[in-house]
């Protein structure tokens, strides 16, 4: 479903004369604001002046998350705090957090996007939204809340964690709609399978997954076993949290909001814009965010832009799931290695679950690494050979997908540990 059919559903030549309009604005804010981007933008000498047009966005420098770093806590804010209703800050996945304002005006913008988001995986107002996203300093909870407020749906704010609980609630206020991310999803599947509990009798139909890579074939593990329509939602603290877009029910490809941020793909090493369909680094601008507003913000993760226009009417740019972050991929022996790769192909194996860690060490001077996977209950009992047979099955597999020897073993079932939020995916040994 649309939920605002003449935003996201505007003429190309509409939509650009609205980012046009919307970055000449943000530009003159961020220059007379934030000295950081004063600084900036005289160092390379472009004025605010200088920007006509959306394409001129490209004479604008990047922002890095170092350079957020350095300005912790408030540096890049562009009002004075009395204007800021709320502050959050990333999960600190991979270093120091970053920190994002939020004035009245940017709420109601995280507000309007998350509606677009939920809607567009089928919540109404007459559906119970089970948010499972944590609350907190992290987006995840309650960007979600804002948006089913928005759309007037049930809210039950039940964060993450206290799995049992979840299970119960999810029966007795038959929640429709489930948000969390993609592992925890799973996890519930788990525990309500122990507790004896058909998911896929209850009344849940869909959810928004995201927060951490997953893949397709995760995405079908996950539509089985809860009985429901699984979407990608896609978002970092940075630009506002979860919002920044999701897929639609056509499933192919995550829609920005792009009238609110102007998505780009660089190659990661020279800067260069690349046309749609080539892979790279996505750069976000915040058209409109007054708080802490972001020029060609580095998000680090790779994807591309997928060309053409999507069948469910929404004119937005899309983008293909992301595989994973510039610095969560592993350069094994020259090899280019993402989590989310390795996932796709256990996620296809039967007799192990998607449960997983890769461990990387160096032996001597090579790099090596070896996928711990779980073994499930139904083949722990087989024989020691045929517990061999599959190692080496889903070695031949991992081996093909990367063109890298990897090592396999075969752990018992609940022994890697679940999350409430992100995965943890990768032990790197090599750093320590
Ligand atoms: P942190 O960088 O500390 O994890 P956030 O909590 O803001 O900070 O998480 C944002 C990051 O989470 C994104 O930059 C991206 O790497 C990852 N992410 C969010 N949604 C998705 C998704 N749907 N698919 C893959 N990765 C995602
Ligand atoms: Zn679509």
């Amino acid at each position: 479903m649309i939920w605002n059919e003449e935003r996201e559903t505007m003429a190309d030549g509409k939509k650009k004369e609205l980012q046009t309009d919307l970055l000449r604005a943000l530009i003159e804010r961020v220059y007379e604001k934030i000295p950081f981007y004063k600084k900036r933008m005289d160092e390379i000498g472009v004025k605010p002046s200088d920007i006509h047009s959306i394409e001129d966005i490209v004479k604008l420098p990047f922002t890095t998350k170092n350079d957020l770093r350095e300005n912790y806590p408030f540096g890049m804010f562009a009002v004075p705090l009395s204007e800021v209703e709320e502050i959050h800050t990333s999960s600190g996945t991979t270093g120091k957090p970053v920190v994002g304002g939020y004035t009245k005006n940017d709420i109601e913008m995280w507000s309007e996007v998350m509606a677009r988001c939920m809607s567009a995986s089928g919540t109404t107002k007459d559906d119970i939204v089970q948010n499972a996203y944590g609350y907190g300093l992290f987006t995840g909870g309650l960007g979600v809340h804002y948006g089913a407020r928005k759309i007037g749906a049930t809210i039950i704010p039940i964060s993450g964690g206290n799995t049992k609980r979840q299970i119960m609630i999810m029966q007795d206020f038959k929640s429709t709609i489930l948000t969390c991310t993609p592992s925890y999803s799973l996890y519930l599947a788990e525990v309500a399978e122990e507790m004896g509990v058909d998911l896929k009798k209850l009344p849940l139909k869909a959810g928004n997954f995201g927060a951490e890579p997953w893949s397709n074939n995760m995405r079908r593990e996950i539509e089985s076993r809860l009985g429901i329509m699984a979407l990608d939602i896609y978002g970092l603290t940075e630009i506002i949290g979860p919002g920044v877009g999701n897929e639609c029910e056509y499933k192919n490809g995550v829609h920005i909001c792009d009238d609110y941020f102007y998505p780009e793909i660089i190659n990661p090493e020279t800067g260069e814009v690349l046309p749609p369909g080539e892979v790279g680094e996505l750069v976000i601008t915040t058209l409109t965010r007054e708080a802490t507003p972001l020029l060609r913000y580095r998000t680090r993760d790779i994807t591309s832009i997928i060309p053409g226009k999507c069948e469910c009417g929404r004119t937005s740019t899309r983008i293909q799931r992301i595989m994973g972050r510039t610095d969560d991929m592993l350069i094994i022996r020259g090899v280019n290695v993402f989590p989310s790769q390795i996932e796709e192909v256990l996620v296809d194996i039967e007799g192990v679950e998607p449960h997983y860690q890769i461990i990387v060490d160096r032996v001597g001077a090579l790099d090596v690494i070896e996928v711990q996977v779980e073994m499930n209950e139904n083949i722990l009992s087989d024989e020691i050979k045929d517990l061999e047979w599959l190692e080496n099955r889903i070695k031949d597999e991992i081996e093909s997908m990367l063109g890298l020897k990897v090592g396999v073993k075969l752990v018992e079932p609940k022994t890697i540990a679940r999350s409430e939020g992100k995965a943890k995916r990768v032990i790197d040994k090599r750093k320590i």
